[in-house]
């Protein structure tokens, strides 16, 4: 039997999640494996669709740091005002980035551009070694008496052997190193889809994104460049499922109906696509020797496009911790490193987790829809509230690593 390869940490999924996180480590000179079953070309998965991402003001602060935002920031656009109004109802608010003196709220990039630029930055760094397409199949203590973990992975017919002190899950929200690990996970079906598509929009001003509370859901209409817009809409499944079968033309018509005509036609409707939504939350964040981040450890409703920020700050953290050990000769996987960092996430995650759960729920329920023009008229009458609701979304919330304060690794 052939001997097991031996690397610092193996990294299951090359999503946005785990593809930064094996950057972040082999820039800081530790030896990667990263394994990955969906081969790059056939990746139409949720990290490698068409789907407009919004990067936080805090994401892409920990890509400057890392020595990516130029490669990024090529293909995203800025958002510097959100003007959020009700549907059929008096309200409206808006966020500005002048008055947190910053240049943007945050940044919408494509999916499938973004994560084509992290995986070609992980192609390019000698010390990753990335198995693709191949996937996680077994986690066991090592044969031969070393500390660490022994990984089975699947490569077409033939099974390897990966040896490691430090297992990292960045494998999605159904993970499987979560189920190695025996680590429980909850569930909750909002009985909802996020129905998105791109569509070129004619009133719009320079770097605004709009926010619409319609009778039916929150749809978010993001920048993605010049005329051109994300529309991200979430959507009681069954209402979702009819205004899927519309046609382009009935569909561009609803969404102008819906603005009321404020951003004036719609056209030229990209292909459609719809994510059931749910909530994933994993019990518990590590095991001896391994540790989960990302969509593995929280995967969210999209609602406030906190999801994959929320896993970028895991990845700051967590790879913080692993060069602090690995520059100190410092066991990478020890046990007090894995509680230190289940301890300082989780409550950021809890945070996050509520902030996201609450919205999805409240505008959802027709209770509350009477409720929300006074939401947004607070929102606007008060520019303390208008700013701490601004920061949370920047992604500038609670304690900051040092990649988030643009500080190196
Ligand atoms: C409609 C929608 C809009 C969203 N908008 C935003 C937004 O604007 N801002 C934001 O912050 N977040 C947003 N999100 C959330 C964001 O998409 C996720 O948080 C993000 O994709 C999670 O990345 P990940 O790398 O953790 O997981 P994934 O993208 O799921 O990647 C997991 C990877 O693991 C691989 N894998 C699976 N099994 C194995 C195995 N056994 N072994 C090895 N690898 C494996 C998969 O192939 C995949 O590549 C949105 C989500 C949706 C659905």
């Amino acid at each position: 039997m052939s001997h097991p390869t031996r690397h610092d940490v193996v990294i299951a999924g090359a999503g946005m999640v785990g593809a930064s996180l094996a950057y972040a480590l082999a820039r800081s000179g530790l030896e990667v494996a990263q394994i990955e079953p969906t081969a790059s070309a056939a990746r139409q998965h949720v990290g490698f669709d068409e789907r407009s991402i919004t990067l936080s003001f805090g994401s892409a602060r920990i890509y400057e740091t890392l020595g990516l935002w130029s490669r990024i920031a090529a293909h995203a656009t800025p958002i510097r005002t959100i003007q959020i109004t009700e549907a059929r109802r008096f309200g409206s608010a808006r966020l500005d980035a002048s008055e947190l003196d910053v240049d943007a709220l945050g940044y919408v990039v494509n999916a499938r551009a973004f994560n084509t630029i992290l995986n070609d930055a992980v192609s390019s760094e000698p010390k990753v070694r990335v198995y693709c397409p191949a996937k996680v199949t077994a986690l066991q203590s090592p044969s031969d008496g070393e500390i660490g973990l022994a990984v089975s992975i699947t490569q077409g017919d033939a099974i390897r052997t990966l040896q490691s002190p430090l297992v990292v899950g960045a494998d999605g929200a159904d993970s499987t190193v979560r189920k190695l690990l025996g680590i429980a996970a909850t569930v909750h079906d909002y009985d909802q889809i996020a129905l998105v598509a791109n569509v070129d929009v004619e009133n719009v001003q320079d770097g605004a994104a709009y926010e619409r509370f319609t009778p039916h859901g929150p749809i978010a209409v993001l920048p993605n460049g010049g005329k051109r817009y994300g529309i991200v809409w979430m959507l009681d499944r069954a209402v979702g499922e009819s205004i899927m079968a519309l046609s382009d033309d009935a569909f561009a018509l609803r969404l102008h109906d819906e603005f009321a005509g404020r951003l004036g036609m719609f056209s030229n409707v990209g292909q459609r696509f719809r994510y059931p939504l749910k909530l994933t939350r994993s019990a518990q964040l590590a095991r001896t020797r391994a540790v989960l981040v990302g969509n593995a450890a929280n995967a969210l409703h999209p609602i406030g496009a906190q999801g994959f920020n929320l896993g970028l700050r895991d990845v700051a953290l967590l790879a913080q911790l692993i060069v602090d050990a690995h520059r100190a000769g410092a066991d990478i996987g020890a046990d007090a490193l894995l509680q230190r960092y289940s301890r300082e996430r989780m409550a950021d995650q809890r945070r996050t987790v509520l902030f996201t759960d609450v919205l999805a729920r409240v505008f959802d329920a027709e209770w509350f829809a009477p409720l929300r023009p006074l939401g947004l008229l607070a929102t606007q009458l008060f520019p303390p509230l208008r700013r701490q609701i601004t920061r949370g979304a920047m992604g500038l919330g609670g304690r900051l690593t040092r990649l988030s304060r643009g500080l190196p690794l």
